[in-house]
């Protein structure tokens, strides 16, 4: 179960909101889809599972071309959209049967129902209106419609938005749980998601795929220097010779006596700069090194 994006523009009108994009994911991936609000994520994902047209490129899930085998494509693909818009008047278990029922997969609906449910943890609200739930039990509802055919891919745009920090918790191990068997894209503008529950990371800004990269990988991406520390000393000291430790690259006064040293290089500096407050006869307060968190490679690439 695979999806492969080849050379997808998209224009509203005359407003480019894909521009010549190409990925793929592979069989069993789990791939985050990152990017600001406007970026193109829900666009992508809409084109993907063919509810609208590229302006041109191809889609293929699971070597279906999306646009000419339509009908295949929507029973392989399970879509959680954005908003997860719902019918607040149907009880739980009626729309799943309503929804299992649109692509008449011939499959026993009960059971498959009362698995469905079984594996969102919908029971103890399987038999009230979906207007009458909250949010983090809308959202299984969500992810069961999804999940009712047993589809081989989960597209699932902004899964977690408008959830409380538990909720969330909750809907990110559903995610982990069923995407074990299955290929995963999620959009979300929130990088802890993506460090959460993904092996790859895309990034896309105004249309474009900036970044494509293992997880463990999209670090190397960030244009920064190697190593940055905070260091506070007990009192003043020069500008000049903190510049001149070895590797350092800059230094900045931040306030008082507390700097932001930034330094090249493979080798720890930290020792480095205890040395050098003991020749200056100076007391190291704090010393920290400052990661780099993948929140710093999103706003790397796109001036988010
Ligand atoms: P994201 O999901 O990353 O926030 P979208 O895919 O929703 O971004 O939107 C990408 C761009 O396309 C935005 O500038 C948005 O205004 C525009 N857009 C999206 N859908 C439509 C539409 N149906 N008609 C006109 N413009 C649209
Ligand atoms: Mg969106």
């Amino acid at each position: 179960m695979s999806i492969v994006i080849q050379g997808v523009t998209k224009f509203f009108g005359e407003q480019k909101a894909l521009d010549n994009v190409f990925f793929e994911v592979k069989t069993g991936e789990i791939v985050g889809f990152l990017g600001p609000n406007g970026a193109g994520k829900s666009t992508m994902m809409k084109i993907i599972t063919g509810f609208i047209p590229a302006s041109s490129g191809q889609v293929y899930v699971n070597g279906l071309e999306v646009g000419v085998d339509n009908l295949e494509v929507k029973k392989q693909i399970g879509y959680l959209p954005e908003n997860n818009p719902l019918y607040p008047e149907m009880y739980v278990r009626e729309y799943l049967g309503f929804v299992a029922s649109i692509y008449k997969t011939g499959l026993p609906k009960k059971k498959q129902i009362d698995n469905i449910i079984e594996l969102t943890g919908l029971a103890p609200e399987q038999k009230k209106k979906i207007g009458s739930l909250s949010k983090g039990y809308r959202q299984r509802v969500g992810l069961a419609q999804a999940l009712i055919l047993n589809p081989g891919v989960l597209i699932l745009d902004e899964a977690t938005a408008g959830l409380d920090p538990n909720q969330i918790v909750d809907i990110r191990n559903l995610i982990k749980e069923v995407g074990k068997e299955k290929t995963v894209m999620l959009s979300t503008h929130i990088m802890q998601e993506v460090e959460a529950i993904c092996d790859r990371v895309i990034i896309i800004d105004k249309g474009v795929i900036v970044a494509d990269e293992e997880k463990s990988k999209i670090y190397s991406l960030i244009k920064r220097p190697k190593q940055v520390i905070r260091v506070e000393f007990d009192k003043d000291t020069k500008e000049s010779l903190l510049a001149d430790i070895g590797n350092v690259s800059k230094v900045s006064l931040i306030n008082n006596n507390l700097w932001l040293i930034e330094a090249e290089g493979d080798e720890d500096i930290r020792p480095a700069i205890f040395n050098f407050a003991v020749r200056n006869t100076l007391t190291v307060l704090s010393l920290q090194k400052q990661e780099s968190n993948l929140e710093d490679v999103f706003r790397n690439l796109t001036n988010a």
